[in-house]
């Protein structure tokens, strides 16, 4: 096991990488660290997951609206906002600057006056986990690793296998045995070494089984991390989309912007973005937040409702990619959504379906049922009242519908087949 003390060792000498000035604050304690740190607070343990501090006023005299517009159009734009040296280490798969365009038939259905969708379905592994994966690459690739894993069905998984053939890192992606042939295959073509990972005979699930053994293999074999939970630079990869809405609206900034919410990392990227386009001065006032989640799966929205600690939730919903029982940056998702003046609501499966099949007929836009579940919590905050009808809303669509269409066999069938004459096409019509 040579080669892993090799990479062990070029980590530690990278250290005390580059001129970055940021620090790494811990949630739970307050305590700050240089970046010399991997995961998350030595003091705290797991709980501790740590947020990425800049230096905002030596940022501030180079980050302005007309020094940026000249630059790429991908999250490398926001450079000095990222925790990386430079931008030439990020995938050159152009990630990031998704569309937002101005659905208002979907408006109109919900409701709403003004109604904004930010198709994060058009990266290139077709998620906004796109995002973080870039920032993770990077990241590995300048600490040193030749390795990257992770444990995952969805998004993250693929966007980590994408990322990681785009700059020529190994990865390796645990998932439970039971994930579905098409989204392994999504793995395999871009060369990850799948682990599928076997139920054990105890009560954890598959899932958990297969993050403890990526996190176990991540220290045997000098990997790094790409996870989330523990590594806090991924969450800036996803600020990046909070960045771009505040950069792409401008002047016209939406009253309320919808993410849904499973491990709470999302929602928190997003809003951590808004926080330092207003500190910065791109942005008068931040927009409030609705965060979003399933009804099998809604333990941050409990939290946020009732207080105290997390108490973990089943986890199950066909939005699968939110469908977290044990969210790790929950502390995180709520101090964001709580800092905007937002509020968080709840959905069924029901909801989710109906809302994919309004997403697709009224805006043009297929999304996953996680990518939708935005959608559906917004129609639900106009019934109630939480949300205005006068207001203006951008809803973040996460993820791709064509990524796997198990969801709508759910509520769609497939047509029968027909003879190819007028007379049977009339038979057909009528
Ligand atoms: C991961 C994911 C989310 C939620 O992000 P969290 O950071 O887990 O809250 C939402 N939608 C899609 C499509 C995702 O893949």
């Amino acid at each position: 096991m040579d080669s892993i003390k090799i990479t062990r060792e070029t980590h530690s000498k990278n250290k005390t990488i580059g001129g970055m000035n940021l620090n790494l604050r811990c949630v739970v304690c307050g305590k700050t660290y240089g970046n010399d740190v991997l995961y998350t607070c030595p003091a705290c343990g797991p709980e501790g997951i740590l947020d990425v501090c800049y230096d905002y006023e030596q940022i501030q005299k180079k980050f302005r609206p007309e020094i940026v517009a000249k630059r790429p159009q991908d999250i490398g734009r926001y450079q000095e906002l990222l925790p990386i040296n430079g931008t030439h280490q990020l995938p050159p798969t152009k990630i990031g600057w998704t569309p937002i365009f101005d659905a208002a038939k979907l408006a109109s259905a919900l409701s709403v006056a003004h109604l904004f969708v930010k198709d994060e379905g058009r990266n290139p592994t077709a998620s906004f986990k796109d995002r973080a994966s870039a920032v993770g690459v990077a990241k590995a690739q300048e600490l040193g690793f030749t390795d990257i894993a992770c444990a995952s069905t969805g998004n993250a998984a693929s966007s980590l296998a994408g990322a990681a053939a785009a700059v020529g890192l190994r990865s390796t992606i645990f998932v439970p045995e039971s994930a579905p042939e098409p989204k392994v295959m999504q793995l395999l073509i871009f060369g990850a070494r799948v682990v599928r990972v076997k139920k054990p005979a105890t009560e954890i699930t598959a899932y958990e089984a297969a993050y403890d053994l990526c996190t176990q293999a991540c220290e045997r074999y000098g990997w790094y991390n790409r996870n989330c939970a523990i590594n806090a630079y991924l969450v800036e990869g996803k600020k990046t989309c909070g960045l771009e809405i505040a950069e792409q609206m401008q002047t016209d900034m939406p009253d309320w912007v919808v993410v849904s919410v499973g491990d709470g990392c999302t929602i928190a990227g997003v809003g951590k973005g808004f926080a330092e386009m207003q500190r910065l001065g791109w942005i008068a006032q931040q927009p409030k937040l609705l965060g979003v989640q399933a009804e099998g799966a809604a333990p941050i929205a409990k939290t946020f409702f009732a207080g105290g600690e997390l108490v973990p939730a089943r986890g199950d919903s066909i939005a699968e990619s939110i469908a977290v029982s044990k969210p790790r940056n929950w502390r995180k998702a709520i101090h964001a959504i709580r800092e905007s003046n937002g509020t968080m609501i709840v959905v069924t499966d029901e909801e989710i379906l109906q809302a994919q099949q309004l997403a697709a007929r009224l805006g043009g836009v297929f999304g996953e049922p996680a990518g939708v579940a935005g959608i559906a919590g917004l129609k639900k905050a106009v019934a109630a009242g939480v949300v205005p009808s006068s207001a203006s809303v951008l809803v973040v669509v996460t993820g791709s519908g064509l990524k796997d269409i198990s969801a709508v066999r759910r509520t769609l069938m497939m047509p029968n087949a027909i003879e190819g004459e007028m007379k049977a096409l009339e038979r057909f019509l009528h």
